[in-house]
């Protein structure tokens, strides 16, 4: 067949080569194009062309692979559609594409391919006819058999239409086609509508001769109808019914989708959205969400779904139906038994764990609790984190940790706008997606390192997220809409309270949870995190063993730490080793080592059987965390005069200072080492003022014997951990001690260690983080501590035990700090004649 009269495509088309599907004259098709030679095709010939002949172009299907398409063009199908391109969308994301919209025109055949770059061009011979009017008589009264099939077709068709939904729009299109197209085009259209391969449909474009291609749509027809009927059987309880039940979605009768009679309409390549809409409805969101959602859903359905603002709308609108509007478990708070977990997960901490009964006591009482959120400070590795995740198990609730630490973006908080690709929700809307409910557990970690930045002030936005009178509407950027926080429970942790920003400090309870002694970390290690490791690494307590005195060693002399973490990494260090010796089914200490004199490593030795527990021991914690990485140094170093041993106070826990001086021949000049802030090198200032100007009292003398201490000497005090900076009054004392006994040239006492603030009248403030300093003290062995006697009300929060094993001297002026540092007294103290108060163990 040739083209005769009607419309004439031009006799040079260039091609565009397809992978997608088969473009049937009369159907309209999306393809994405992202090959070079389309690329080209579409950039050359769509949008620069103006008359409408430069918009037709040949769609040829390709079934080779595409990657041969750079360099060689395949051998080409020889029959293709012209098509008349309507729309071109181009986009960077994710990579370089254009989706064009195009309608098939009309069939023809390659006649000879006149080049092959930038892009395809051919000679083409159209092959259908296309009059604006062709009357069906026309067509049957040519051939009997032609008409007697293009009725049964059209017949079939009527039938399929028939049992499809007519409420939906493109059946009610097809239904109006079917009367209003020529009986001809009836195979193209309807094949490119029911469910048929890509074969199938090549087979149907290779169709020239109308008889073969009625022939050809006709068995596809009808095998679409006999499925209809099947699933209607298999579906529909009451006949009646089955037009009103039966839906058919839209996409259903797009070219190469299957006829998805599904009620739940589920997700098919990708156009779901009919099931996103259902989703959106389901999702019990606030009627403002909801209108948003409505809103977005109508603007996707007419985006086309290669162009990236569809990415975009689609993941906004599957965040907004993943969000718990309305779901939240059930609170199941019973005091009795939140007091037993609380206690079986954690030792110690009474102090806390007493507060957090209450605090959960009342939120039993008043269900609508907008008290102040907790905030626990206190160093790393005690148990914040894990109190916390108790908290959630006590109530039922969900838990979720958000690390704040180093977070400087606002946006990181309330999320960024959704104007550009990459753009999300903040971390508490995430975590509310990550918790599936409306009324987790956020424990909010390291509150104190919040950054700030140009990008605005993250504690801000936290302030809206914390502040009860705000945070039933939170409004995160990306969402846009309010979400409602207030049956989040929010608690907080932190170092120190120092750089919380005071906005949020004042909407925080602050609980103090200081470090642990020695004996409790040794009840920790073998109530908690012994079994804990043991059960982590796949060992049994028959494997493995650390005695008592194993686990008091690996605290003293392998960890300097207020809390458990390195404790417990050595533990789990301690596993780790055990285990391969398991697997490798030997022992860690071997028969010919000396054996110690542990009772239950003897025994285990004597019988030696290999199946008995691997002990750890001395040796054997030697073999497996090498040698000890602290030793006690306190009394070794106190042994010159000009060394004093000072208790500070940082965010990791309580830590001792030594201060070194020294005096050389010189001008008197003082000279500091050690990493110091202002507040210290003003305390040594200070201190010095004070010495010299009771250097006769105290019968201090210089180098050479004179009554003042500085002349002809310079001062060099140094405060080692060089690498740590250091700051803050509290040394002031042990300053003055130090120059004191480089002064008199007497030695301080080497069980004795000190904090407090001095003035220039020789007078001692009190210092803050007593308990966290005396906990310190204790752990480097220190019998005798030297406190502000205003601090001396602090001393209650310390454990029996460290009181016990303690002496406190409290002091309120330098006579008696002296007067207690030095073996015997400081000579021309006042106080050696009052002595300072020596409180009785308490
Ligand atoms: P933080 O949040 O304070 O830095 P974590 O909660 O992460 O500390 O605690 C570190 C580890 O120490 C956890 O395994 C925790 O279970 C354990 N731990 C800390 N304190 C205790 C305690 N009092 N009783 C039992 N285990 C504890």
């Amino acid at each position: 067949m040739s083209s005769s009269g009607g419309i004439q495509i031009p006799g040079r088309l260039p091609l565009l080569l397809t992978q997608e599907g088969v473009l049937l004259p009369g159907s309209t098709m999306r393809l994405s194009v992202d090959t070079p030679r389309n690329m080209q095709l579409v950039r050359s010939r769509l949008l620069r062309g103006t008359s409408l002949k430069s918009t037709i172009i040949g769609v040829i299907p390709n079934t080779r692979d595409p990657e041969h398409e750079a360099d060689e063009l395949p051998t080409l199908h020889s029959i293709g559609t012209a098509g008349l391109a309507v729309q071109v969308v181009g986009s960077n994301w994710p990579k370089p594409h254009y989706t064009l919209l195009i309608t098939g025109v009309c069939r023809f055949r390659v006649s000879s391919l006149l080049k092959q770059r930038p892009f395809a061009l051919a000679e083409v011979e159209q092959l259908d006819k296309l009059e604006e009017l062709t009357s069906t008589e026309e067509v049957t009264a040519e051939d009997g058999e032609l008409q007697e099939l293009s009725q049964r077709f059209y017949q079939a068709a009527l039938q399929l239409v028939g049992m499809l939904d007519m409420s939906v729009p493109v059946v009610a299109k097809l239904r109006r086609l079917l009367d209003s197209l020529p009986r001809e085009t009836l195979p193209d259209v309807v094949a490119s509508m029911i469910r048929a391969t890509n074969k199938e449909k090549l087979q149907v474009l290779d169709a020239v001769s109308l008889e073969e291609r009625f022939k050809k749509t006709l068995p596809l027809l009808t095998r679409q109808i006999e499925g209809l009927k099947l699933l209607q059987k298999t579906r529909s309880p009451r006949p009646d019914d089955e037009k009103r039940v039966f839906s058919v979605r839209k996409g259903a009768v797009f070219p190469g989708r299957q006829f998805s009679l599904d009620e739940e309409g589920e997700d098919e390549d990708g156009d779901d959205t009919a099931a996103l809409e259902r989703k959106v409805h389901r999702a019990n969101m606030p009627e403002a969400a909801l209108k948003v959602c409505v809103k977005e859903l109508k603007r996707l359905k007419k985006m086309p779904q290669s162009m990236p603002e569809y990415a975009l709308t689609r993941n906004y609108l599957d965040l907004m139906v993943e969000l718990p509007w309305s779901k939240s478990t059930k609170d199941c708070l019973d005091i009795q038994a939140a007091r037993i977990l609380l206690d079986n997960d954690h030792y110690a901490m009474d102090k806390l764990k007493r507060r957090v009964l209450e605090y959960l006591a009342v939120r039993q009482l008043k269900a609508s609790l907008k008290g102040p959120i907790l905030c626990f400070v206190g160093p790393p590795g005690v148990g914040k984190t894990s109190v916390g995740r108790s908290i959630a198990r006590t109530l039922g609730r969900e838990f979720h940790r958000i690390a704040l630490g180093g977070v400087c973006d606002q946006s990181d908080i309330r999320g960024h706008r959704r104007t550009y690709v990459g753009s999300m929700p903040g971390r508490i809307i995430n975590g509310l997606k990550t918790v599936g409910v409306n009324n987790p557990v956020f424990l909010l970690d390291e509150v104190d390192k919040l950054g700030k930045s140009l990008q605005g002030d993250p504690a801000a936005a936290l302030l809206e997220v914390l502040d009860p009178e705000q945070n039933h509407s939170f409004t995160d950027h990306y969402l846009n809409v309010a979400f409602d926080l207030s049956q989040v429970l929010f608690i907080a942790t932190a170092n120190t309270t120092a750089t919380i920003p005071p906005a949020l400090l004042d909407r925080m309870e602050v609980l103090q949870v200081p470090g642990y002694t020695q004996e409790e970390k040794v009840e920790i290690a073998h109530r908690h995190l012994i079994p804990n490791q043991l059960e982590q690494h796949g060992l049994t307590p028959q494997q493995l063993q650390i005695p008592q005195d194993s686990t008091q060693e690996v605290i003293t002399r392998y960890t300097r730490e207020a809390g458990v973490r390195s404790l417990e990494r050595k533990i789990g260090a301690i596993c780790r080793a055990v285990a391969v010796k398991v697997a490798e089914g030997q022992k860690v200490t071997k028969p010919e080592e000396p054996v110690p004199a542990s009772p239950v490593q003897a025994q285990g030795e004597m019988a030696a059987p290999p199946e008995m527990p691997i002990v750890i021991d001395h040796i054997a914690l030697k073999d497996i965390l090498g040698p000890p990485l602290f030793d006690m140094e306190v009394s070794e170093r106190l042994t010159l005069p000009g060394v004093a041993l000072g208790l500070a106070w940082t965010p990791l826990g309580g830590e001792i200072m030594f201060v070194e001086a020294s005096r050389t021949e010189g001008e008197g000049q003082l000279t500091l080492t050690g990493q110091l802030g202002d507040v210290m090198k003003e305390s040594a200032h200070l201190a010095i003022s004070w010495l010299r100007a009771n250097a006769k009292r105290y019968r201090l003398t210089n180098m050479v014997g004179g009554p003042d201490p500085m002349e002809g000497t310079d001062i060099h005090l140094h405060f080692p951990a060089g690498a740590v900076t250091k700051d803050g009054p509290s040394a002031g004392v042990t300053i003055v001690t130090c120059l004191a006994s480089l002064f008199s040239s007497r030695l301080v006492r080497s069980d004795i260690a000190m904090t407090g603030e001095i003035t220039l009248r020789g007078l001692v403030l009190p210092v803050g983080g007593i308990k966290d300093k005396v906990l310190a003290a204790h752990r480097a062995g220190v019998k005798r501590v030297i406190l502000p006697k205003r601090n001396e009300k602090d001393l209650e929060e310390l454990p029996a035990n460290v009181r016990a094993e303690l002496d406190f001297i409290t002091a309120t002026n330098l006579d008696e700090v002296l007067n207690a540092a030095f073996d015997g007294g400081f000579p021309g103290t006042a106080s050696t004649h009052t002595h300072p108060q020596l409180l009785s163990k308490l």
